[in-house]
């Protein structure tokens, strides 16, 4: 099949100080196709970072798997390991954070390079860094100076190039643009989606505004307090939200159109984000969901597919619930 990713039950909980348990991640499943960008979503302290940094390996999993072409990543040994990491890369949200500064661009992107001694031959190596600089829309002229002297902007560009170095299929992307200014943040979308084309890549795009996540993903992850609650594509997600919590997320987002008028209902969250130390029990969204049943505080509702490929984990879609206890949830 077309799947390149698959994530079954992944768990990731961290030990905090006094015996205490920060539930980052609890019982997450999706897979990601080939060649396609799936957006995950969700306010800061959800788990999605947690989510891309254990398929990294850059965390252990506390339970569950996590499946690479087939392969399960949390098997293999330190030499594989190694190996298998040329095919999955990562791009960060602060790309001078994650660039040190006191190396050239040349020797930032070559590096990754010289960690797999690809090119013995040097003239080769920075041949090849000059390619990938004019691959991200930055040329040759760039290449012997600082991070430092570029903006915000090229620094990601800079990024990305790194991130291509070893040629990668898989590209896990956390808030790539988010610490970019607005009108350099498309430009970046762009050179992502036209590299994605050239090069048949596939992407996890991590990020907490969900109008960019739409515009460049294929289908569509929600994840609230550690867990994933709802899964769809990108259409059907804005067009037949499900979750409360992404109605409310979705309510959020003003109409692009200033000439069209904003007829729908708000559903405005009330009540701080909880924390992950201390979850609420049943359903996590319970807390500020404004459809809270009794049986939301008691039983944490199941993962299921309701309609054809739109996964949801809420009470008000389970087939025994009665139909008159069921508010009507649905925004216009
Ligand atoms: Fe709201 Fe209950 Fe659905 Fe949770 S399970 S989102 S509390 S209606």
């Amino acid at each position: 099949d077309g799947k390149i990713l698959q994530i079954n039950n992944l768990t990731k909980h961290f030990k905090m100080g006094k015996g205490q348990l920060l539930q980052a991640v609890n019982d997450v499943t999706f897979h990601i196709n080939k060649g396609e960008t799936f957006g995950l979503v969700g306010e800061s302290g959800c788990g999605k970072t947690t989510v891309g940094r254990t398929i990294m390996g850059l965390y252990d999993k506390t339970a569950g798997d996590v499946f690479y072409d087939g392969q399960n990543v949390h098997e293999l040994d330190d030499k594989e390991t190694f190996q298998f990491y040329r095919h999955m890369q990562m791009i960060f949200q602060d790309p001078y954070a994650s660039l040190n500064p006191r190396s050239t661009v040349k020797e930032v992107i070559a590096e990754p390079m010289e960690v797999h001694d690809l090119y013995p031959n040097k003239n080769e190596q920075l041949d090849r860094v000059i390619e990938l600089l004019e691959e991200v829309g930055l040329n040759r002229d760039h290449a012997n100076r600082y991070p430092h002297e570029f903006s915000g902007g090229q620094r990601q560009r800079i990024g990305i190039a790194r991130a291509l170095a070893l040629d990668p299929d898989f590209i896990i992307a956390d808030e790539p643009i988010s610490a970019l200014d607005v009108s350099v943040q498309a430009q970046v979308v762009n050179l992502l989606k036209n590299l994605q084309e050239e090069k048949g890549l596939t992407f996890l795009f991590i990020a907490h505004d969900l109008s960019m996540v739409k515009q460049i993903s294929d289908r569509i992850g929600v994840m609230y307090l550690g867990n994933l609650v709802e899964l769809t594509s990108s259409g059907s997600l804005y067009d037949n939200p499900l979750h409360p919590y992404t109605q409310a997320l979705l309510s959020a987002i003003p109409i692009p159109d200033p000439d069209i008028e904003d007829t729908r209902e708000r559903i405005i969250l009330e009540g701080e984000l909880p924390s992950p130390i201390n979850p609420p029990s049943g359903c996590v969204f319970r807390t500020r969901c404004p459809f809270a049943m009794d049986v939301c505080a008691r039983v944490a509702p199941k993962w299921r597919e309701v309609e054809k490929d739109h996964y949801v984990a809420c009470h008000l879609y389970e087939d025994t619930l009665n139909e008159t206890d069921r508010p009507d949830v649905h925004i216009k």
